[in-house]
């Protein structure tokens, strides 16, 4: 037909390219062995680090929630979609990230959506990494605020570039850890621009939450920095297992928020069985600290692992990414793996820069060290096979 010539075309060039996506469908929950597609998998690829989402105590626990409260919340958190676990939950993340307040959106992209927007407008600048996450840099668009992209995690790049434009209005906004690299902000040097030139600081906790410093509370506790971001943003959906979005700090900034942020206005509240589980997980992360530690000492031996069989891997982030380059050649790799047994997601442009696919390992605290010794053994093996 006529009109969908053009959308075909498309699709035929992105196929032409190996960037054409489809969706796996999975036939169980996340846990370090998953089926998928008719096959029993080593997952290499979830966000749930700390195996939160499976976790038997938060199950109970937001079973009974359902029962009492229902599938739905009914309602925007202004009008009835507000319940006493939404408070409880925004309570705990408070104290968890040890800030005066925090606000929950029913996703991390529409939480990045939503604060940019509400604060910053037509005559702001906001300075944005050159590799921050997608929905920072809808945020951005959105935003209609003039955006500086700076070069990755370069301090003097950002400096330069606020000397450019003196005395405006602004956010410095930047990924906590990068989530493709898997690196970490420089964040003495950005929070100290942010105070040096009256910006305000926003870092984004999606995959430093739970994950890094000693107890898993981010990136200020990993710099011994706690109190020193001025929007401190995360979601809910990796780590802690469950779903959501929050940003925590002063309670001016939240009940900012709460009066001018359309995405928190506008759309219907999570579920409070969703949100049961997001506190519970929160409450766990907080409670039993060595599944954090495990996380952390699994990163450690799977990058000694991948080093022995002499593939180039550093983290100290749940994120190992194994660069590959070549778009098709990752597509390879990550097939063979997955006839072997292990999955682990290719990523693509426009994910990450054309010509720089990788494979992103994402290790979680149930992973055993026989499972990281398969792993990389598989992935040399398919890396050879794939030249
Ligand atoms: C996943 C992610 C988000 C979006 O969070 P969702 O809850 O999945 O919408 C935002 N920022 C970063 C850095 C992320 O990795």
């Amino acid at each position: 037909m006529e009109k969908w010539e053009r959308l075909e075309r498309e699709l035929e060039e992105l196929k032409s390219r190996s960037l054409f996506r489809r969706m796996t469908v999975f036939d169980s929950g996340q846990t370090a062995v998953a089926e998928v597609e008719g096959r029993r998998q080593h997952l290499f690829s979830s966000n749930s680090y700390l195996d939160l989402c499976c976790d038997p105590e938060i199950l109970a626990y937001t079973g009974r929630i359902l029962e009492e409260y229902g599938a739905g919340s009914g309602g925007s958190r202004l009008t009835t979609g507000t319940t006493r676990i939404h408070m409880e939950l925004e309570d705990t993340i408070a104290r968890f990230k040890k800030r005066e307040a925090a606000l929950v959106f029913n996703t991390g992209y529409m939480a990045n959506v939503g604060i940019l927007t509400a604060l910053a407008g037509k005559g702001d600048i906001i300075y944005s990494d050159e590799r921050n996450h997608a929905s920072i840099i809808d945020g951005c668009r959105l935003s209609r605020a003039d955006v500086v992209i700076y070069r990755h995690n370069d301090m003097d790049d950002l400096e330069a570039k606020i000397k450019a434009h003196p005395g405006r209005r602004g956010i410095i906004v930047s990924d906590g850890v990068f989530s493709m690299d898997g690196d970490i902000v420089d964040l003495p040097r950005l929070a100290e621009l942010a105070d040096r030139y009256g910006l305000l600081s926003m870092i984004d906790e999606a995959h430093a939450t739970g994950v890094i410093g000693a107890t898993g509370r981010g990136t200020e506790e990993y710099y011994g920095m706690e109190g020193s971001v001025d929007v401190l943003m995360g979601t809910l959906s990796k780590a802690v297992g469950g779903e959501g979005g929050f940003v925590c700090g002063s309670s001016t900034l939240i009940d900012y928020l709460i009066n001018k942020s359309r995405s928190f206005m506008f759309s219907t509240a999570l579920s409070p069985a969703t949100i049961a589980a997001d506190k519970k997980g929160i409450q766990l992360i907080m409670e039993q600290p060595q599944r954090v530690r495990q996380l952390q000492e699994n990163v450690r031996y799977c990058c000694q692992a991948l080093k022995e069989r002499g593939i180039e891997a550093h983290s100290e982030t749940a994120i190992i990414p194994i660069i590959i380059g070549d778009e098709g050649r990752a597509m390879r790799v990550m097939e063979l793996l997955k006839e072997r047994g292990y999955y682990i997601s290719a990523i693509r442009y426009p994910t990450v820069a054309r010509g720089s696919a990788r494979l992103r390992a994402a290790l979680m605290a149930s992973h055993t060290k026989e499972d990281m010794d398969g792993l990389a053994d598989a992935l040399r093996e398919c890396m050879e096979l794939a030249d």
